[in-house]
């Protein structure tokens, strides 16, 4: 029975359960909506509440996103900032773009809710079981059955990655919305790394989002765990020389940066979505549009083929440039920034989205790879070379 919700045995039947209302889970209901498609029948299940606290969601792109019509603020400028000076740098075909989460989920939930044959529960689904040609879930004493799962739940703590041969970071996010006197600040440009953090050098960076001239979110990323709110009062005050200005709201978030591979396949009906999947990009934090793409490919395949169990796009080669960029990170932060401008001086800025988005070829890669410092990142491979075969003990 196709494309319908029914009741057999007293449990609901569904094509399709989504384990978790989060980015993933709403990019892919939404897609999944969209398609060509008569297996139309979707459980999405997730105990959050509609959320009103600022979360933020930046990413890039030379195309519309399914996202676009909630986009906040787009920029067509970036700026790069070191120690000594800032680098403005224009973009071409990509536009850097913010949303704002409540507005997706209020977007999603709604079209889900209107949508026939489609619910959403709120509840932790407890119990996933794959029985061959169905898949069980059961969410406190109701249970639920659907031909496929597609599973966004995912635990920090629950990451286990073997650090002898991977690298296993974590970056902090603390952002602070704020609101200061008209024209303080210059909504043409982002600024996208800004290490004048105070803190050890290249573990940290800001993110300045101009919002309108008078309203910016200034985001501190480390990799350390630090108390950020003194850090961030004193890049406000002193950096950005503002004296008044109010916090509206705050964020906070911790998020992996490991090269170790993610399974995308939980079982034969099972399938991991978003972070559960290894969609955050190793070496940037960035998820958003390769959640878009991954999400993009289950239901292409689903419309082709009629099965949505399709693997997410990957590439070895950059795995392994993350994993150099990830080593080099980890053990010689204070080059990051640096980098960071070359490969923005250096290279147009396009070509380093790209690439930092796997889109590049290998024309665009060989060019990046060239105006890089040469040395760091020779020595850099070979000890990620050296402890991916033979460990990190042995180093
Ligand atoms: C603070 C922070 C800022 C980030 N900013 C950006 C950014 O600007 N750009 C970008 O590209 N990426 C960003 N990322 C990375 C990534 O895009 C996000 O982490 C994104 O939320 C990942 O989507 P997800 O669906 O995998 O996880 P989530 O959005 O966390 O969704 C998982 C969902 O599963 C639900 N769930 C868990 N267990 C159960 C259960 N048992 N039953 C039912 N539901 C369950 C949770 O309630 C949650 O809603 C950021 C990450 C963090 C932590």
């Amino acid at each position: 029975m196709s494309g319908a919700a029914f009741e057999a045995d007293g449990v609901a039947s569904f094509d399709v359960i989504i384990v978790g209302a989060g980015v993933s889970g709403l990019c892919l209901a939404r897609l999944w909506l969209q398609a060509n498609t008569p297996f139309r029948s979707i459980l999405v299940i997730d105990g959050a509440r509609d959320d009103a606290t600022l979360r933020t969601f930046s990413f890039w792109s030379p195309v519309e996103s399914v996202f676009e019509s909630i986009v906040r603020h787009a920029w067509k400028e970036l700026r790069i900032v070191g120690q000594e000076a800032m680098h403005a740098v224009p973009l071409g075909e990509c536009t850097y773009r913010t949303l704002f989460w409540a507005d997706l989920q209020r977007l999603v939930l709604e079209e889900i809710r209107r949508a026939p044959r489609c619910r959403v529960i709120d509840g932790r689904a407890e119990e996933v079981v794959d029985r061959g040609d169905h898949v069980t879930v059961r969410v406190g004493a109701e249970a639920f059955s659907a031909r496929w799962v597609m599973d966004s739940r995912f635990r920090l703590a629950d990451l286990r990655v073997d650090e002898r041969r991977w690298h296993s970071l974590r970056q902090h996010f603390t952002g602070v919305l704020l609101r200061a006197p008209e024209g303080t600040f210059d909504p043409k440009a982002a600024t996208l790394f800004d290490f004048r953090t105070g803190l050890a050098e290249g573990r940290s960076f800001f993110y300045v989002l101009p919002f309108s001239a008078e309203e910016a979110l200034v985001e501190l990323v480390t990799l350390d765990r630090e108390e950020a709110a003194p850090v961030i009062e004193r890049y406000v005050r002193g950096t950005l020389g503002l004296s008044s200005y109010e916090v509206v709201a705050r964020e906070h978030g911790t998020s992996p940066m490991t090269e170790q591979a993610f399974g995308w396949r939980a079982s034969g009906r099972v399938r991991r979505l978003g972070i559960a999947a290894g969609m955050v990009k190793a070496s940037t934090g960035y998820a958003l549009t390769r959640i878009e793409d991954d999400c993009r490919g289950i239901v292409r395949s689903l419309e082709e083929r009629g099965d949505p169990m399709a693997p997410p796009r990957g590439s070895r080669l950059y795995r392994f440039l993350d994993g150099v960029l990830l080593e080099l990170w980890a053990s010689r932060p204070a080059l990051l920034p640096g980098i960071f401008r070359v490969l923005f001086t250096k290279n147009p800025a396009d070509r380093v989205l790209r690439f930092l988005d796997e889109r590049a070829g290998i024309g665009d890669i060989v060019r990046i790879v060239m105006t890089l410092p040469s040395w760091p990142f020779l020595a850099a491979m070979g000890r990620w070379v050296r402890r991916r075969w033979f460990g990190r003990a042995q180093e």
